[in-house]
């Protein structure tokens, strides 16, 4: 064993993996882009109030924050998401709205870590703010759905509920309270304990023992403003002119205290683990206000990375980029020869990789094979001697011999061939 092991709740994104993970991104830059999302990278560690305003009733704030006081005294949090940091650079660079900006990169909770829960995880997302135009929680409802169809997925289902105004929503949680204070008998311990805290975070149970009496709950639906229900009206009319599908679900509260009005969770039916949730978001239009700014509508969404290519994997779908190389150079008269060549395949743009170590004929073949090459270029004594090399097709096993000067324009010219 080594001294040291990665912690709990964090891994190692090896290779091929982590470049997997950096085609879902650049895939995702590419769908927000089209839509006028801009480029933003906020800090991974704020001051601890930043994220004390997600609610002090939710779990990420009270049980989960890697939170430290910095040599300077200052008590400081990494982030456990990126929506916050996103409202405080709002509020500290007051752009000019719409502001529409993506992100990536990790976050950070202190979870119970399993298949599909991590304590550091990357998520990709949005956030756009400045309008309350519902016809924009579409546009950004739709951009992620584009994302997961663009990744291949077919087997993501959209949930969509309105909480309502922050009105609405507190009228809705003292009667949520009432009626489970009604029936504690039939809550579990945890779900009483949940019930102190946050009434509506008992709507997410998923005990079996509880589902009746949640299935009975008052609804979010009878307590939405006249003004709330238009818009998440208005939502549902837009999202039908674009053809999405979508599930009303009004027990879908999520978890963070933020939001208000729209919120949506893209669940992944081809996932078998508890962990089903690949995504969600909502509006949030009190947060930049909550953090000193102007007051601002706002609405977003983020994407787990890891969840989201375990569902890739369970419906094989967004395979590994290839890292195939183009051409293996195989030098067995010291190494030199393999320098200049790969260096000049790489300055033309092809992808060229060789053995080290003055190595064997036969070992280096073998790596030639391992590498995927497509071809493999062979400079022995008697090649070099001669001023050729042997250039050997990896695909039908062809060989042919080219003036060494020549060589690097042959196999270009073959791969244009190929690739074509
Ligand atoms: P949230 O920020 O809690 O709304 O989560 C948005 C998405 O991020 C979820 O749907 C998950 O895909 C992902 N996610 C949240 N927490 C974790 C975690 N601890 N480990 C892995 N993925 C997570």
């Amino acid at each position: 064993m080594p001294s040291f092991q990665t912690t709990p709740g964090t891994r190692d994104i090896l290779p091929p993996d982590a470049a997997r993970w950096r085609s879902f991104v650049e895939e995702f830059d590419a769908v927000v882009s089209l839509a006028g999302f801009q480029h933003i990278v906020v800090p991974m560690f704020e001051d601890l109030g930043v994220f004390q305003r997600l609610g002090d009733a939710t779990d990420v704030v009270t049980k989960e924050m890697y939170d430290f006081v910095d040599k300077g005294g200052r008590h400081v949090a990494l982030r456990p998401e990126q929506t916050a940091g996103v409202c405080r650079s709002f509020a500290q660079h007051r752009p000019l709205p719409p502001w529409k900006v993506w992100y990536s990169g990790p976050n950070f909770r202190y979870e119970r870590a399993q298949h599909g829960r991590y304590r550091q995880f990357d998520q990709v997302g949005v956030e756009a703010l400045g309008s309350d135009d519902p016809l924009l929680d579409v546009e950004v409802i739709a951009l992620a759905v584009e994302f997961f169809q663009n990744l291949g997925l077919r087997n993501v289902v959209l949930n969509i509920n309105s909480l309502g105004d922050s009105g609405d929503r507190a009228r809705y949680v003292e009667a949520l309270s009432q009626y489970f204070q009604g029936h504690i008998s039939e809550l579990s311990p945890e779900s009483v304990a949940t019930l102190e805290r946050n009434p509506l975070r008992v709507l997410d149970s998923k005990r079996e023992s509880e589902q009746a009496v949640v299935a009975q709950a008052p609804s979010i639906s009878g307590f939405l403003s006249d003004e709330a229900a238009s818009h998440f009206a208005q939502v549902k009319q837009g999202l039908d002119a674009l053809d999405i599908a979508y599930v009303v679900n009004e027990r879908l509260v999520r978890g963070l205290d933020y939001y208000c009005r729209t919120t949506f969770e893209f669940q992944s039916t081809a996932l078998e683990s508890a962990q089903t949730a690949v995504g969600g978001g909502g509006r949030y239009d009190g947060l930049v206000e909550d953090l000193g700014g102007p007051a601002t509508p706002g609405i977003g969404f983020a994407i787990g990375l890891d969840r989201t290519l375990l569902a890739c994997d369970a419906e094989q779908v967004f395979p590994h980029p290839s890292t195939k190389a183009d051409v293996f150079v195989i030098d067995t008269t010291g190494g030199m020869q393999a320098l200049q060549l790969c260096q000049q395949f790489r300055t033309a743009g092809f992808a060229s990789d060789r053995a080290y170590g003055g190595r064997a004929m036969k070992a280096q073949m073998k790596a030639a094979d391992k590498s995927g090459a497509t071809y493999a270029v062979i400079i022995g004594t008697d090649e070099l001697s001669q001023g050729v090399a042997t250039v050997k097709s990896m695909v039908d096993g062809q060989q042919e011999e080219i003036l060494l000067d020549a060589v690097v324009q042959h196999v270009a010219a073959q791969l244009g061939k190929v690739n074509s």
